[in-house]
């Protein structure tokens, strides 16, 4: 599996008078925002944007729908006890994300779809949702975050139960065995010792590692696969692609 799949329509790749003949077509992009935070003993620190820069990129592919580059950092204050963890606060996160939303919109893109693959980037892309709102009243925007969709998480319930977590968890593991087996390849998957399930939220830093002392938050790793990554994947793929369409 490649993560950059040829026929997708990248930002990157595209000049700007490609662009303007896009925008004469085509008012919609795709913006996949994640995370580079640790992800327990066996999870690799990108999973978060990796994966929804994969699944962007596939719907792209399968759309011809300009694809923006991924955002790699979000709010992930709480694991910055945890070596390798980059974050913004959540004030400048904000902030980031209203000034790219802003720049799409100033060029003509009037609906983007934002595919999420970190669950503290929600509040905050919401509040810039808000924000860019008072001056973009007509702008569509859309936050996915693929971990949430039903197909998702009822395939998960089926092959994880309870041992899919909250964070570093099967799902994501997998889907990121599945794009990027290679950096998986010195990974050694084992049964970890159960972490508590219940917790007060949001926890600092500190608090984060004292109460999960190996990053994972109920999670059972070893059970993730880069077939289930496969399946999971295209359950995403499927199911976004869908809302990308209706918007
Ligand atoms: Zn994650």
């Amino acid at each position: 599996m490649s993560t950059t799949p040829k026929n997708a329509v990248y930002l990157s790749h595209s000049t700007w008078p490609q662009v303007e003949e896009y925008l004469k077509s085509n008012k919609k992009i795709i913006f996949p925002v994640g995370s580079t935070e640790q992800h327990g003993p066996s999870g690799i620190i990108g999973i978060d944007y990796l994966s929804s820069e994969s699944i962007a990129a596939e719907i792209s592919a399968q759309t011809k729908t300009m694809v923006a580059p991924a955002l790699p950092f979000g709010m992930a204050q709480h694991h910055m006890h945890f070596p390798g963890t980059m974050s913004f606060t959540p004030s400048t996160y904000v902030q980031v994300v209203c000034e790219l939303l802003e720049s799409l919109a100033q060029h003509g893109f009037e609906k983007i779809l934002l595919i999420n693959g970190h669950g503290g980037n929600i509040a905050p892309l919401t509040t810039a949702f808000s924000e860019v709102l008072i001056r973009r009243p007509k702008l569509q925007m859309k936050l996915v975050n693929w971990w949430h969709l039903k197909e998702v998480q009822d395939y998960e319930k089926i092959h994880f139960a309870d041992k899919n977590g909250f964070h570093a968890t099967c799902g994501e593991v997998s889907v990121t065995r599945y794009t990027h087996p290679e950096a998986y390849k010195n990974v050694v998957f084992k049964e970890e010792f159960e972490t508590v399930k219940e917790y007060p939220w949001p926890l600092s830093p500190s608090e984060f590692r004292k109460t999960f002392p190996d990053g994972r938050m109920a999670s059972q790793p070893y059970l993730s696969s880069e077939d289930h990554g496969h399946k999971i994947f295209n359950l995403a793929c499927t199911s976004i692609k869908e809302t990308l369409i209706k918007l």
